[in-house]
């Protein structure tokens, strides 16, 4: 990937433009950590980005990043820049392009996300990024109050690097935290629901939480049931406890997800009703919220006596021609109660009993 990337930049560079490698990459490729993206900063303009590398495009809300997908890599390219007067504690106002690869560092977040790579590999670090690296710590350029203010984002994402390096937050990012953490309100709950994510799926997610929690940030994002948050294998099983689906946006297949793992925790564990009509993946995530071991979850669901429908030894046509019936809505009551005397083994899965079952309990009803 770094082979890739600094024939990138020197593609930039023989057109006489600066460019550096910047941000994740040189971070985590420092730590011996894998990266999914690369950011590329230069002194060359979208318009001459483009010139360059025909396939690139302008994401439409972005503020001039160029992306260009090479060597099987996404490239996020910015033009050097300066950022004034900041709107809503999230987007500048307006900004500059600049000629100074420094002044551009200055904008940036942490010091570790400040350190770049030139064409030749050679590691250029202004802000101290390397020291902070070594000492895990997560520190703002310039002053952490006055940077959280101008965009409350950098409030969950130093959380969010703390967690996924497994860092410390310097005492100034700490105390300016505790100050600006009221701005979280006023950002929106898409953005908000990224940082999370990645803090929940990141492996470590116990510690962001305990993060989250030891600033009070629960109360500033409306995670309610944060301190209930016992199990973090799963993302959508932390989503599901926390129980905020209508208020942060999530997909309606993820929402009837979450719904129905909340049910299968609400419910006795490992109850085969529960097993069969919600199957093992919700099962299993609702095990593990629940502490439950997995290997007993995948056991009892495949102990299950019957999986759907068809697993059950009688058809339809049968269940018509001992009642004696046409086809109607009835089926489908007759199905739901043989399918739970099945499951719950008070009734044989054979067809003779399952018949004089039915003959018996609805013959009259019909
Ligand atoms: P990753 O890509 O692993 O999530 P990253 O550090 O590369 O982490 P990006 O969102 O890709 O994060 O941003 C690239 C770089 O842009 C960052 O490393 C940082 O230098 C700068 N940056 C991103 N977001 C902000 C922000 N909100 N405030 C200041 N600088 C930022
Ligand atoms: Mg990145």
């Amino acid at each position: 990937m770094l082979e890739n990337a600094l024939k990138l930049l020197k593609e930039l560079t023989s057109h006489d433009y600066k460019a550096y490698i910047v941000g994740g990459f040189v971070r985590d490729y420092l730590l011996g950590r894998d990266s999914q993206d690369i950011d590329v900063t230069t002194n060359a303009t979208p318009k001459e980005i483009k010139e360059i590398f025909e396939d690139g495009f302008l994401p439409t809300e972005d503020y001039g990043s160029v992306i260009v997908n090479k060597y099987g890599i996404r490239f996020e390219i910015t033009t050097f820049r300066k950022e004034f007067a900041y709107q809503d504690h999230r987007k500048p106002v307006e900004i500059e392009y600049i000629d100074d690869l420094y002044q551009d560092l200055l904008r940036r977040d942490f010091t570790i996300n400040a350190i770049c790579m030139d064409e030749n590999g050679e590691v250029i670090d202004f802000l101290g990024g390397r020291d902070d690296l070594e000492r895990k710590l997560i520190r703002t350029i310039g002053d952490a109050a006055d940077r959280f203010q101008e965009d409350a984002l950098r409030i969950l994402r130093a959380i969010r690097f703390a967690t996924v390096l497994d860092f410390q937050l310097d005492s100034t990012v700490s105390s300016a935290i505790l100050e600006t953490r009221h701005l979280l309100g006023e950002l929106s709950y898409q953005r908000k629901k990224e940082e999370l994510d990645k803090i929940f799926a990141s492996g470590h997610a116990k510690k962001g939480i305990d993060l989250l929690l030891e600033y009070h940030l629960d109360k500033n994002l409306e995670l309610k049931n944060l301190s209930q948050v016992e199990n973090t294998d799963s993302l959508i099983g932390i989503w599901s406890v926390l129980n905020v689906d209508s208020i942060y946006p999530f997909s309606n297949n993820e929402k009837e997800m979450m719904e129905n793992i909340r049910k299968v925790m609400s419910l006795n564990n490992l109850d085969p009703m529960a097993l069969y009509e919600y199957g093992l993946y919700v099962n299993s995530v609702a095990g593990e919220m629940k502490g439950l071991d997995k290997k007993q979850i995948t056991e009892s669901y495949n102990a299950l006596i019957i999986h759907s429908r068809g697993d059950l030894d009688v058809t339809s046509e049968e269940i018509m021609q001992c009642l004696n019936r046409e086809p109607g809505e009835y089926l489908s009551d007759i199905y739901e109660d043989i399918e739970r005397e099945v499951l719950y083994r008070r009734l044989p899965n054979q067809k003779n009993d399952l018949l004089s079952y039915i003959k018996e309990k609805f013959a009259s009803v019909c």
